[in-house]
């Protein structure tokens, strides 16, 4: 299902738009839920009688997998880290969509998942296993074909995208992007604002699933392209997963005043704070500029209340 791109705002004499994978219309949507879309069409072709994977209470991916789970009535078992299980708006979705979740210590979620394959499959309640994340071919194919929409929106409205910006976690979801821009040989910047990872580790993992990706789909594309495409910046990452500084919420507030665009913390406000201190370092100005809103929505409502008190000062 494609989503929309309209233009958001004018910065530092560029103009940026945003491409609205918050709406699609699966549970607050987001970029898993395209990724969900693609494991779920494999799931429907094939013979399983259960789903496992694995994420954290705060997981957009667990919510949305969960939710296409219930909706086939199959079984979805979630494995999820002690380390990060506090109730949050993700979690309390997952419980209503009646998930088996095994919470147990980071060190044994490995282990935990082989396990509970094992059983599934002891039961004959043959198991479609997904990665945390949605990562894999299956995730970045999702992403190549967002990419061919948003070529469709270049063409059909003669716009075309100088750069496009994104939150990177996994990686999957710019691997997708790059993939497609690479198999198109565009000329275009695509910039993923690191969420977490430091390099040169977190753009190591994006160049392996974007070379494993078209390696298996018989692309002859070389080391050296997918290492000058893949632009993955790690200087907003702050203390790593889910901190940030103060800033992030102030802009979260503008962001939800001036355009009525919900922004999460920990993935897309911190993300599109990253782009635009990356726009006034690299002096970038007079450039079409696309933002990609991944989603997350459900994070927002957690910490409405952090950016309520920045817009009380
Ligand atoms: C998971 C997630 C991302 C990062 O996607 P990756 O494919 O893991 O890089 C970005 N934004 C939101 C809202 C997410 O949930």
């Amino acid at each position: 299902m494609e989503t929309i791109i309209h233009k958001l705002c004018e910065y530092q004499n560029n103009r940026i738009f945003i491409k609205r994978e918050d709406l699609l219309p699966f549970c607050f949507g987001g970029n898993k839920a395209r990724k969900a879309e693609l494991f779920f069409k494999e799931i429907d072709k094939g013979n399983y009688q259960s789903i496992v994977t694995y994420g954290s209470s705060s997981s957009n991916h667990c919510r949305v997998v969960a939710n296409m789970a219930a909706a086939r009535e199959i079984p979805c078992y979630i494995i999820s880290p002690l380390e990060s299980s506090k109730t949050t708006f993700n979690s309390i979705l997952m419980k209503l969509f009646n998930v088996k979740i095994k919470v147990v210590p980071v060190k044994d979620v490995h282990d935990t998942i082989d396990e509970t394959l094992k059983e599934l499959k002891a039961q004959k309640l043959n198991p479609y296993f997904i990665a945390g994340g949605g990562h894999g071919d299956i995730g970045t194919r999702a992403y190549e074909e967002c990419y061919s929409e948003i070529k469709a929106y270049e063409k059909r409205e003669k716009n075309y995208f100088e750069y496009i910006f994104l939150a990177s976690g996994t990686g999957t979801t710019q691997a997708g992007l790059v993939c497609g821009q690479l198999l198109n040989n565009d000329n275009r910047k695509i910039v993923g604002i690191s969420i977490a990872r430091k390099n040169p580790y977190g753009k190591s993992v994006v160049e392996e699933s974007i070379h494993q990706y078209l390696r298996n789909n018989q692309s002859l594309i070389s080391q050296k392209m997918i290492r000058q495409n893949t632009v993955f910046i790690d200087d907003y990452v702050n203390g790593g997963y889910g901190s940030h500084n103060n800033c992030v919420h102030e802009l979260i507030k503008t962001v939800m005043y001036q355009y009525g665009i919900p922004m999460d913390e920990t993935y897309v406000g911190k993300a599109f704070y990253g782009m635009l201190k990356y726009i006034e370092k690299e002096n970038i100005s007079g450039k079409n500029i696309l933002f990609l809103h991944t989603g997350g929505t459900p994070l927002f409502f957690d910490n409405i209340k952090a950016v309520e008190k920045e817009a009380l000062k």
